[in-house]
């Protein structure tokens, strides 16, 4: 089929049409021509300026759809979104998009590419693109894990209030078989992703537990990771003798030391007492959730098998919240998904 009139225009008139549509991403989904004449970086980042800055909030429902195509498009790479955030926020310079003058008064700059979420920010200093919600898009969850799709990840769930689309089935099955695909890649970092914000699915529970032992290896810092957050959430109470255990056991046999740690790990955390570590005179108070999790205990580091636990800032946020009120601890826990329960 020929162009149409629109299609034969050229770019010096597509792209105002473009600008005075609002930026409308339907446009260029619309035709592949249209979409070729509008193939510039300068105008994707006058797109990025008007979807993604406060400046047009009468817009807000609309826009919600806006940032959720945007974040779909193919040229919207984790480079282009770095030279962008860069673009607006570097005069200012500090994600809350404010100088010190306009009332910034803990500078985020300059920014932690790499790992977004060592920026310490707070409910009375937000980043500025905090009230970004649109969708994740899905090329963040297919394929393998690479560095790059972890940090923006990271940097979208850390500075945006962007969520999975989980009444869509295929993007539910997408993120998560993606979940899977960490664990199977033993990708701690993308895993603790999954594991530490609500808003990539539900905290890990006993049956993510099996498959990441029985099916992918048992890589001990994922399995530690995730066996620390289920019980953080609760979901290790009245865990029952079941394969895993058989496993730990068959494991010791074969003089794995996995074996015997992770058995030390489960009989912790229902609160039973190893033979490796003696009934203590006094028993500790119990906690909430009952049993623990220590990681140094057993551990033990041979080559390919070294126990990593980093320190996750996005518990710490939560764990401060603990002080404040309930109202301000859920309010705030909307822009940054709790992992604690409010006591
Ligand atoms: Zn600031």
């Amino acid at each position: 089929m020929p162009p149409s009139i629109i299609e034969r225009l050229p770019a010096e008139l597509i792209q105002p049409i473009f600008r005075e549509s609002g930026y409308n991403p339907s446009l260029p989904l619309a035709s592949p021509h249209i979409a070729a004449k509008l193939s510039d970086k300068r105008v994707y980042t006058a797109v990025c300026d008007h979807l993604l800055t406060a400046q047009h909030v009468n817009a807000r429902p609309h826009q919600k759809a806006s940032q959720t195509l945007l974040f779909a498009a193919k040229w919207m790479t984790w480079d282009f979104f770095k030279s962008w955030v860069l673009h607006q926020y570097e005069p200012k310079g500090c994600l809350c998009g404010k100088t010190e003058k306009e009332g910034c008064w803990d500078k985020q700059w300059p920014i932690n590419w790499e790992d977004a979420s060592q920026m310490p920010f707070s409910r009375a200093h937000l980043p500025a693109l905090a009230w970004v919600n649109g969708r994740l898009p899905k090329k963040l969850f297919t394929g393998e894990w690479t560095q790059d799709k972890i940090e923006f990840s990271r940097f979208l769930l850390w500075t945006t209030s962007m969520t999975v689309d989980w009444a869509n089935e295929e993007m539910r099955q997408i993120v998560l078989q993606s979940r899977k695909g960490a664990i199977l890649q033993g990708n701690l970092e993308a895993v603790e992703l999954f594991n530490h914000n609500r808003r990539l699915g539900k905290a890990p529970d006993i049956a993510s537990i099996h498959f990441a032992v029985l099916e992918a290896g048992c890589n001990r810092s994922i399995v530690f990771d995730m066996l620390a957050t289920a019980h953080r959430w609760g979901k290790c109470e009245g865990w029952a003798r079941d394969e895993l255990d058989d496993w730990c056991e068959a494991r010791i046999e074969a003089g794995d030391p996995k074996g015997r740690w992770l058995q030390q790990k489960i009989q912790g955390l229902r609160g039973e007492v190893t033979p490796a570590r003696p009934k203590p005179e006094k028993e500790p108070s119990p906690t909430k959730w009952g049993g623990n999790i220590d990681q140094r205990e057993g551990d033990y580091e041979l080559e390919g098998d070294k126990l990593v636990v980093n320190e996750l800032r996005w518990n710490e946020v939560c764990v401060d919240l603990n002080s404040f009120s309930p109202m301000l601890f859920e309010s705030f826990c909307k822009f940054r998904t709790p992992v604690l329960h409010f006591p």
